[in-house]
């Protein structure tokens, strides 16, 4: 089971990810957080990304489609994975299409999380992630039990750079430009399911769930 989650920025791709993935049991990829941990180590891979990501632009394509194929061929993606954040342009979900194919396999749903642009404003600038875990938070819908501390592993609760007003309405144009146009792209291919994403977490995660195993037989 390959399922892609689309939407803007702050749509709530991370935070439903979290528990499909729990109750699911497939691998989890977020081409965001992967990018994340190689700036912060300062890979090659890292100090290429950094300066597209400070500006909130997409990183070249080549760079993540390279990061996809090698992290879907890792054993635990054998039985399924989720796809948060990737494909974020037409090229890769092209080439998504053809890495999955040579591996006998497709992308058997993509849950579109459209949600509101004055609201997408309100979840971005109050996000706060894990430096450890990368879990999401949000200081006043989903703050942590501890004022700054992640509920799942203790560790520090920061704000992304580019959560900052500036590069959240930089990522957004982003997105309405290079983006949204995979929302046809996969209404085409017969695999689009939209929900609804302006509503409380608990309700948007049980048309996501219902959705999937819509779509599972
Ligand atoms: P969001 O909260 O917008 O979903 P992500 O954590 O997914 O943010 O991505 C953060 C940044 O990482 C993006 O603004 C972009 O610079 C880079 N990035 C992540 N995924 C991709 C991708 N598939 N293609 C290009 N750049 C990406
Ligand atoms: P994405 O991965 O799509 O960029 P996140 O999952 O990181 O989005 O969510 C963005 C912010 O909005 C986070 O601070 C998160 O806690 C919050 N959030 C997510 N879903 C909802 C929701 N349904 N209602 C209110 N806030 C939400
Ligand atoms: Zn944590």
């Amino acid at each position: 089971m390959l399922i892609v989650l689309l939407g803007p920025p702050g749509a709530g791709k991370g935070t439903q990810a979290e528990r499909l993935v729990k109750q699911l049991h497939l691998a989890y990829i977020a081409t965001g957080d992967i990018l994340r941990a190689a700036v912060k180590s300062g890979t090659a891979l890292g100090q290429k990304a950094k300066e597209y990501m400070e500006r909130g632009q997409l990183v070249p394509d080549e760079i993540v489609v390279e990061i996809v194929r090698e992290r879907l061929a890792d054993a635990d993606c054998a039985a399924g994975a989720i796809l948060d954040g990737f494909p974020r342009t037409v090229a890769q979900a092209d080439a998504l299409d053809k890495v999955l194919r040579d591996m006998g396999k497709k992308v058997d749903r993509v849950i579109y999380i459209e949600v509101e642009e004055e609201e997408l404003l309100s979840r971005l600038t109050g996000r706060r992630v894990c430096r450890d875990c990368a879990a999401t938070y949000h200081i006043k819908f989903n703050p942590p039990r501890v004022r700054n501390v992640c509920d799942q592993c203790g560790g520090e609760l920061y704000q992304r750079e580019d959560d900052s007003l500036t590069t959240v309405q930089e990522r957004l144009q982003v997105y309405r430009e290079q983006t949204a146009p995979l929302i046809d792209y996969y209404r085409k291919q017969g695999v689009l399911e939209v929900i609804d994403g302006n509503r409380e977490m608990e309700e948007v995660y049980a048309d996501i769930l219902a959705a999937i195993e819509k779509g599972s037989d």
